[in-house]
């Protein structure tokens, strides 16, 4: 059974040194249990996926206690001011462009160039982001496709073992999760409807704002277009090495050509690891000269199916 500990100095504290270490940590806001693990560190990034056996890399918001920690992560633009001031902290996420050198790892992305962002105002929430001064990563804490948890009881049937402390604070004051708002197009679009109305929305912005729909012309939710995680280069999937001048991501023990370049998603073969390092390793290897990236094999256990699910994106024709 997970560990289940009501919110004092102790349990906080607790929570504090595990998120430090790259372990989890379910906690209450005021929309749902989060499952929460430090943005910045890649591996717990990867073990958050993992541990809701989420089938896909589906972005992540990450959460913090107050406006100015949010400086080094995202680029501020004026709407994102007047909607911090107007509904934070509280059930409202905003996706803005990520700052230049964001420390949140591209797996908290899924590769975007976005990042979504939150405050929340549950007491808990902001006890433990206090404590630990990190940027917290954190989905709902329920396993992939099962109903969010509004209890610490609901967090450990959904996710068991799969978590290493759980804070309890009972129920989520909301209880639905917070409305998700893309400040990145020139209209403001809402991906995910929530806590906060459009009418509230377009009544402190002073301008219109968009509701994404699959039917219309929109921006789209990530993970929805077949080449949306696509590099620069030319990707080759299931290459057991490079030819001419490619650059080869390779996994595990590898006896085929090196190529032009080459880095290792996990050379011991840990799934959890080789997610972690995918969008950064893709990335550092879509340069000129090479004419293309050849990937090795992924296996289509655990979050091999979220990594295949990436590369076959990345690998689409555009
Ligand atoms: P959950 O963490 O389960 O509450 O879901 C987070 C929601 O926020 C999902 O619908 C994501 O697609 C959305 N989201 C998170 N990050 C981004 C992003 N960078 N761009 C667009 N949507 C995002
Ligand atoms: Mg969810």
């Amino acid at each position: 059974m997970s560990l289940v500990l009501p919110v004092n100095d102790e349990s906080i504290a607790l929570a504090s040194t595990l998120l430090h270490e790259g372990k989890l940590v379910a906690f209450p806001t005021e929309t749902v249990y989060g499952l929460g693990g430090d943005a910045t560190n890649g591996h717990a990034v990867a073990s958050i996926y993992k541990a809701k056996g989420r089938p896909t890399f589906n972005p992540l918001i990450v959460h913090v206690d107050e406006v100015k920690a949010l400086d080094p992560l995202i680029e501020w633009t004026e709407r994102a001011r007047v909607l911090a001031k107007a509904f934070w902290p509280g059930p409202m996420t905003l996706v803005l462009k990520r700052a230049p050198s964001c420390p949140a790892s591209l797996l908290t992305s899924a590769g975007l160039e976005t990042l979504a962002v939150r405050i929340p105002s549950n007491p808990d929430a902001q006890r433990l982001l206090k404590a630990t001064g990190l940027p917290i990563a954190a989905p709902s804490a329920n396993a992939s496709g099962k109903l969010s948890p509004t209890t610490a009881n609901h967090v450990a049937d959904s996710l068991g073992n799969n978590v290493d402390l759980i804070l309890d604070g009972g129920s989520c004051q909301i209880g639905v999760e917070s409305t998700v708002i893309d400040l990145t197009s020139e209209i403001p679009v809402i991906l995910r409807p929530g806590g906060i109305t459009r009418e509230q929305l377009e009544a402190a912005l002073g301008c219109k704002v968009a509701v994404y729909s699959a039917s219309t012309n929109a921006p789209m939710s990530p993970g929805m277009l077949s080449s949306h995680y696509a590099p620069h280069l030319p990707v080759r999937l299931n290459a057991k090495g490079a030819e001419r001048n490619e650059a080869y991501l390779a996994f595990g023990i590898t006896e085929g050509n090196a190529g032009a370049a080459s880095l290792n998603l996990s050379p011991s073969g840990d799934l959890s690891e080789a997610a972690a390092n995918l969008f950064a390793m893709m990335r550092a290897l879509d340069t000129p000269p090479h004419s293309g990236i050849a990937v090795a094999p992924i296996p289509m256990t655990g979050l091999g199916l979220a990594i295949n699910d990436r590369l076959r994106r990345a690998a689409a024709n555009r």
